[in-house]
């Protein structure tokens, strides 16, 4: 509201442009209270006013049609030409009927006629001229962005909507637009360079929605949003738009992504629309090998089953349908290999889905956070269950648990685990606990942090799936550790690649040298459970013993022991 208030208080100038000085001095005797003037005698003299520098900026012009050196309708013919220009709104001055007509093609406002008459009424009518041509500005700067000119994400929505009700086309495609890795170009090439690049990008995409009945918006950042007739062929769709693109921009360091949702409901919410076409669109972010991706049939039920199970989680925690496996680690130092510990791996027994392996589920539930359920349930059922074996068989049988970086956001992690140890009156030494090295990536101080926190209430700490990651040494350097566990596809690919088996000697150096336990997952076959053993690896995990079972089946281990 101020800023409109103080809008309508400025004074406004306008320009007179008449070649008789008679007709200027009665404008100005009539407007010169309200308005600041400024005047020329024909359409090249305002010209050349308009395009200095100093000048206030003209709320309207009003423009003589005969007039000497040029005339009103080229004058107007080349200022709705101008960018800088084309806005203002102009009233022609005129005594003619037919040039009328012409004016209003080239872009007149309105007209007053000659010679003037009431003064009120050429007040009133420049007053409303002034107030419509500023009303139309405020609502085209709301509802653009105002870096790119595309619509905002509120007027994309609408606007979809209406052209929906107005059926243009039987059938459309909503496109989000994203540049792979925005951040990098502006690191590498500026800010500045970024904000170009995003106009280019927006002009663009307008270009090819215009020939294709559609529309711009920004969604967010380097997100864009386009509504357009359905394509039929989205290869040379994306082509089209990078080729205009790279016209544009004179870097063409950089890669667009999009994703693509083809409308056949029109009742359905735009923004559900919207969130699918970004979807299929963020997936890209892994692979780099497509430009565009296509929400389908598959991406749905994916999705539909994604929804379905983070729906679906309280209930099986509350209804058990969460069930602990064990796999049994072999100590193999000796001759005969030994019992030495199990890694707990969870599975799902989903009523609809059936049995479900944690592939599906965790990486699924670390991206909303509440993989921290599932893994405080195991940890309270695999401390019990290390009880109850304590009771059962004499012995303590120590069991690794899965830790997410999750996990390690949570300020309640310690107590949680402590609680879990102690109501089942066992010691945070039977608690091994893993975590995942590509942990470190994401939060180096909070891991050392915690790590350093649990090692120092008794928990013995194993880095999982270690060389995985890409800060495997740092991570080694700076956490505190008791075990190193070889990541699995190193074994895998030892015997198909010379380099990959020096790795493997490699890490069993490191391992000697900082005096930690070794050990080797994923060992299927006598020869690499052989190599393995050869190379000083203390721990073997794998197939070639068992895969993870049930509680009943892993007693059979005890049992042999
Ligand atoms: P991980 O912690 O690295 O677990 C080892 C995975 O390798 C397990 O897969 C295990 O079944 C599999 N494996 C073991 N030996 C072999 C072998 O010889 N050959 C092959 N091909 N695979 C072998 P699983 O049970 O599907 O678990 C996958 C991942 O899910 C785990 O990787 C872990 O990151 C995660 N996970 C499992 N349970 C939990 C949990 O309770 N909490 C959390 N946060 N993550 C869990
Ligand atoms: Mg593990
Ligand atoms: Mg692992």
């Amino acid at each position: 509201m101020d800023n409109i208030n103080i809008i309508q208080k400025i004074k406004r100038t306008i320009m007179i442009v008449d070649d008789e000085f008679i007709n200027q001095e009665i404008l100005k005797a009539i407007l010169g209270n309200d308005y600041d003037i400024l005047t020329a005698s024909n359409g090249k003299e305002a010209l050349d006013i308009l395009h200095q520098d100093i000048i206030p900026p003209i709320s309207l012009i009003m423009l003589d049609i005969n007039m000497p050196v040029m005339d009103g309708l080229e004058f107007l013919k080349i200022i709705k030409a101008e960018d800088n220009f084309k806005k203002i709104p102009i009233i022609v001055l005129t005594v003619e009927k037919d040039n009328e007509l012409k004016s209003l093609e080239l872009g007149a406002a309105d007209f007053i006629k000659k010679p003037y008459d009431v003064p009120e009424i050429i007040r009133a009518r420049v007053k409303r001229t002034i107030e419509l041509s500023e009303d139309r500005l405020i609502i085209q700067a709301a509802e653009r962005d105002e870096l790119t000119g595309a619509y905002n994400k509120d007027v994309f929505v609408e606007y979809v909507s209406r052209m929906d009700k107005y059926k243009k086309n039987p059938v459309n495609d909503m496109v989000v637009v994203n540049v792979d890795h925005f951040h990098l170009f502006n690191e590498i090439y500026g800010r500045d360079e970024g904000n170009i690049l995003l106009k280019n990008i927006a002009d663009a995409l307008k270009d090819v929605a215009r020939s294709n009945d559609g529309i711009v918006g920004r969604l967010q950042a380097d997100y864009f949003m386009m509504y357009l007739k359905n394509q039929t062929d989205y290869d040379a769709f994306y082509n089209s738009i990078h080729e205009k693109l790279i016209e544009y921009h004179s870097v063409d360091n950089f890669r667009l992504r999009m994703g693509i949702y083809t409308v056949t409901d029109s009742s359905e919410h735009v923004d559900v629309r919207i969130d699918r076409a970004k979807l299929v669109c963020d997936e890209l972010r892994s692979s780099s090998l497509n430009n565009y991706n296509i929400y389908d049939k598959a991406v749905q039920d994916k999705s539909i089953f994604n929804e379905r199970l983070l729906l679906d989680l309280p209930v099986a925690i509350k209804e058990r349908q969460l069930e602990v496996y064990y796999q049994p680690k072999f100590n193999v130092v000796g001759d005969k290999p030994v019992l030495a510990s199990a890694e707990a791996l969870i599975r799902w027994n989903h009523p609809e889905y059936g049995f479900l392996s944690p592939g599906l589920f965790i990486p699924l539930l670390e991206e909303n956070y509440s993989v921290r359920f599932v893994d405080h349930f195991v940890w309270n059922e695999v401390a019990a269950q290390i009880a109850k074996w304590k009771k059962e068989y004499g012995k303590t049988i120590p069991v690794s648990v899965n830790v997410s970086r999750i996990d390690m956001y949570d300020e309640n992690i310690i107590p949680i685990l402590l609680d879990a140890v102690r109501n089942n009156g066992i010691t945070a030494n039977d608690l091994l606990l893993e975590i995942t090295e590509s942990a470190y990536n994401s939060a180096p101080e909070q891991l050392i942090g915690v790590v350093n926190n649990l090692k120092e209430h008794g928990f013995r700490i194993e880095i999982d799936d270690f060389g995985s990651g890409y800060s495997s040494l740092n991570a080694l350097a700076s956490i505190q550790f008791d075990i190193l566990k070889l990541d699995m596809k190193f074994v895998r690919e030892m015997n198909k690649n010379e380099k990959t088996m020096k790795m493997v000697q490699i890490v069993s150096d490191i391992g000697r040298l900082l005096n930690v336990l070794l050990v080797a997952e994923g060992v299927e076959t006598e020869e690499q459970y052989l190599q393995i053993k050869k190379l000083g690896y203390h721990v073997i995990q794998g197939y070639y013993f068992s895969k993870p079972v049930k509680v009943s089946e892993f007693e059979k281990f005890l049992k042999e022991d």
